[in-house]
């Protein structure tokens, strides 16, 4: 091999190992070393929020059968933020699964530029050269198994928070006393029903349930026996309807079913079964026992409704059934 090959080889090589030093001085210096550190203050960040909201949420029970009627602005406001926290957890694991990738290839091709270089047969001239280059890329092979390691633990970290982010998602959508669907819930399932009505023909209907005379229940027994009613309401809903059905509270003593692939007569049959399945129950308290009854209010979904539309006419077809005496159905359009 001549000396102007050695050289370019070299040459080479030693641009190779300064460009790779420099992009391992720069992420070791930049931000990728202080993602695990970022990652938990993003997350604190969101536990700060569901802390407050709770917070919130305590100091205001008293009302709450008044707050319920309407979409919680808190819990929608809790929801986006862990929505776009996700997303930005979500780009910094591809970045770094990226960073990782490109620390992996530089290694590689470190080690093949050296053992090409330890093969050869210097010029003395070149030894010292040559030494200090063999030393440097060890450097460089050793730091990026150090920014490996890292990322690695950073990934860890990050798929953890990911897992617990999930769990609050799961948590602003369930309703603290039933654990059932809460109406944030219930409204992005009915958008999103409303959106799949729009392009599809599949019938789906919704039912609005009301307890009967709720107040006295509370006003006899307390607030307290009150709650474990309604806990049993929706124990008793939820265990007559089919898995694909929707059941979410909606505030209050009122609850609402999205039925899926069910017209309004399909749905009015099932309406008067759950009426007459509530009326037929005993519910238990601790010294006594009382029987309750439901009314309901049903409509079909059209092509051209709104969440608003729809919830309207099933509202109004609840309204008939309280002015038409209570303990029943009505159903809209029919
Ligand atoms: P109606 O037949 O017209 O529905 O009469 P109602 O007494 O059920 O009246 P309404 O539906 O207007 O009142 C609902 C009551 O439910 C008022 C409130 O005290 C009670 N309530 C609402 N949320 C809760 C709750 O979380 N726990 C308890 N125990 N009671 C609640
Ligand atoms: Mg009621």
């Amino acid at each position: 091999m001549s000396i102007t090959t050695y050289l370019i080889v070299f040459g080479s090589g030693l641009i190779a190992g300064m460009l790779i030093l420099f992009i391992t001085h720069k992420v070791s210096s930049g931000d990728s070393f202080h993602l695990v550190g970022g990652i938990g203050r993003l997350f604190s960040m969101v536990v700060g929020i569901v802390r407050r909201t709770s917070e919130v949420e305590d100091t205001q029970e008293v009302h709450a059968a008044e707050v319920l009627l309407s979409v919680d602005p808190r819990e929608q406001k809790l929801y986006e933020s862990a929505q776009a926290i996700r997303n930005m957890l979500l780009i910094l694991a591809a970045n770094i699964q990226r960073t990782n990738k490109a620390a992996l290839e530089s290694s590689v091709v470190l080690g093949d530029v050296k053992s090409a270089i330890d093969t050869m047969d210097l010029p003395t001239d070149l030894r010292e050269a040559h030494s200090l280059l063999m030393k440097e890329i060890d450097r460089v092979i050793s730091s990026n198994t150090e920014l490996k390691n890292e990322l690695s633990k950073s990934q860890t970290v990050l798929s953890e928070q990911q897992q617990q982010i999930e769990d609050l998602r799961t948590a602003v959508r369930i309703d603290g006393l039933t654990q059932i669907a809460n109406r944030a819930y219930f409204d992005e399932k009915l958008n999103e029903m409303i959106s799949l009505r729009k392009r599809y023909s599949d019938p789906f209907s919704l039912m609005i349930i009301d307890i009967d005379n709720f107040k006295a229940v509370n006003d006899t027994y307390g607030h307290p026996a009150g709650d474990r009613i309604l806990k049993g309401v929706s124990l008793k809903l939820k265990a007559s309807l089919r898995g694909s059905d929707f059941l979410a509270r909606f505030g209050g003593d009122e609850f609402i079913i999205i039925l899926i692939k069910t017209d309004v007569i399909a749905a009015t049959e099932v309406a008067w079964k759950l009426s007459e399945e509530v009326r037929a129950s005993r519910f238990l308290l601790d010294n006594s026992s009382l029987f309750l009854t439901l009314s309901i209010g049903v409509a079909e979904a059209r092509a051209d409704d709104t969440d608003e539309s729809l919830l309207k006419r099933a509202d109004a077809a609840l309204y008939r059934t309280k002015l038409g005496g209570r303990n029943g159905v009505s159903a809209d359009g029919v």
